[in-house]
């Protein structure tokens, strides 16, 4: 009888961040663990918790558990509430599927272990590749910001050339360097002047750069050039916003400075950003941005601008069909086939049924609760007028009450709010996966940009070779994923525990 009942350790977590938040307290945990060992007939040899906070993010008790059940002979099973309480992250992860353990999600209703069906472990697995955390760090949020930012008119970078700035968003005129800025566009607007030329002429009438470049590269030059910021504006991803800075031009000597550009139109003076990769990429060797050129009339290489002065300029040399190639390879090792997506998707959106449920469980509790306290508040109120009860005692019952009742509707908010975009972000995500690879063919040259960007980060050339890493989550698709694996059968993984 004895050898039926199975012992397990228990674990719960909380982030400083999320302690404040109801229903995310490890009592609430503990009880619901506790609870399913009775259920099941098992035995809680060890209970252990993290309570992490700003200073400490250290997972004390978790090393401890896993200390505990690589000595134990008897006991290698874990319960937990979710797979985001087990792992934080995707170390975690490795290393408690590197040991021969049993896991029990219990409000998920899942449960791994060396033993499961190969599709219950990959289940897993995608379980925690789509852990909130990795979704919503995705880059998008930070241009969400950006966005945002640029749409206040404030600038979303490091400020132009000319302006200094004043605190995390406003700039001001900096009037050591502005005086250049100026005078580079009226000589420009002129006409007839190269860039080159106008470094020199600058520098000939006195004007420095910087300190250590006394004369500017034609790319800073033209740079600036082109830049609207300096007649008021925000130019961010093609979208143009108000400034809230004070304009160092006005928009006529803007327009008659790109006029001369147009007349001056060589393709060496392309507009940098018109460059697939300008910008976006680093030499590895000084840091400096590698920029574009058009060779022999129609081919474009890339190469150091050396603005740093560590390189020479232009010391290395790279084509644009070279680079592309290496990152069209980069962008298909995270394709996944439509089948596989939707194989996913279907299993997230079964995955959130239990997170659903328990939603709606904790929101009809609380309506309740709030029924109850207005009730009380209404009763205490004909207490009073009825002179049943002091002025005094209604006072401090109806504030202690009130004040119950706000908590509450704050948490009702709450759970509203909560895991609403869960399925919506997985989806977007996997459907970039899906398309990703037509998404760079067909793309131009902005669209591929801008994926490249959300899925790659650290782009740097070294000789003729391309080195990048991909943010989260797309790293583990581009090394986890066994694209011509058969799939597993999805129901069969999807009995509900009991
Ligand atoms: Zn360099």
């Amino acid at each position: 009888m004895n050898k039926e009942i199975q012992k397990v350790v228990i674990y719960a977590r909380v982030s400083s961040k999320e302690q404040e938040k109801e229903g995310f307290s490890i009592p609430a945990q503990l009880e619901l663990l506790r609870n399913y060992a009775s259920v099941h007939n098992m035995i809680i040899l060890k209970e252990f918790e993290d309570v992490e906070t700003a200073k400490c993010q250290g997972r004390t008790n978790f090393n401890e558990m896993l200390k505990f059940l690589k000595n134990s002979k008897e006991c290698n099973t874990i319960l937990v509430e979710k797979t985001d309480r087990l792992y934080r992250n995707l170390p975690d992860y490795v290393t408690v599927d590197a040991l021969p353990l049993e896991l029990h999600f219990v409000k998920e209703g899942c449960i791994v272990s060396p033993t499961s069906h190969s599709s219950e472990k990959f289940m897993h697995g995608i379980k925690v590749l789509m852990a909130r955390q990795y979704v919503q760090n995705l880059s998008e949020e930070v241009k969400k910001g950006l966005t945002q930012k640029a749409k206040e008119g404030f600038v979303t970078g490091k400020q132009p050339y000319g302006y200094k700035k004043l605190d995390k968003k406003q700039c001001v005129i900096d009037e050591q360097t502005a005086p250049y800025v100026k005078r580079a566009f009226e000589l420009y607007a002129e006409g007839n002047i190269s860039l080159r030329a106008l470094s020199n002429r600058l520098f000939e009438e006195g004007f420095i750069y910087k300190p250590n470049t006394p004369k500017a590269y034609k790319t800073q030059i033209e740079h600036i050039l082109k830049n609207k910021f300096y007649y008021g504006v925000i130019d961010y991803m093609g979208e143009i916003y108000e400034g809230k800075h004070e304009p160092l031009i006005t928009k006529d000597l803007f327009d008659r400075t790109q006029e001369a550009f147009r007349k001056d139109n060589k393709p060496k003076h392309m507009i940098a950003k018109n460059f697939l990769f300008a910008g976006m990429v680093k030499c590895s060797k000084c840091g400096c941005n590698i920029s574009g050129e058009i060779k022999k009339g129609k081919y474009i290489y890339y190469s150091c601008t050396g603005g740093r002065g560590e390189c020479e300029p232009q010391h290395i040399y790279i084509s644009e069909a070279k680079l592309e190639k290496q990152l069209l390879q980069a962008i298909s090792n995270i394709s996944i086939t439509k089948e596989h997506s939707d194989w996913i998707l279907q299993a997230l959106k079964d995955s959130f049924k239990d997170e659903k449920a328990y939603c709606e469980e904790r929101l009809s509790s609380l309506q309740k609760q709030k029924q109850i306290l207005r009730d009380r508040i209404d009763n205490i109120y004909l207490d009073k007028l009825d002179k049943k009860i002091s002025e005094e005692f209604w006072q401090e019952k109806h504030n202690k009450w009130t004040q119950e009742l706000l908590t509450i509707q704050n948490n009702i908010t709450a759970y509203e709010k909560a895991n609403i975009n869960f399925i919506e972000q997985g989806a977007n995500f996997l459907k970039i996966c899906t398309d990703a690879e037509d998404l760079y063919k067909y793309g131009d040259n902005s669209e591929k940009k801008q994926l490249l960007n959300y899925v790659l980060q650290n782009l740097t050339i070294e000789g003729e070779n391309i080195h990048y890493d991909y943010k989260k989550p797309f790293d583990i698709f581009a090394k986890g994923l066994n694209r011509n694996k058969k799939l597993p059968r999805l129901d069969s993984n999807q009995q509900p525990l009991g």
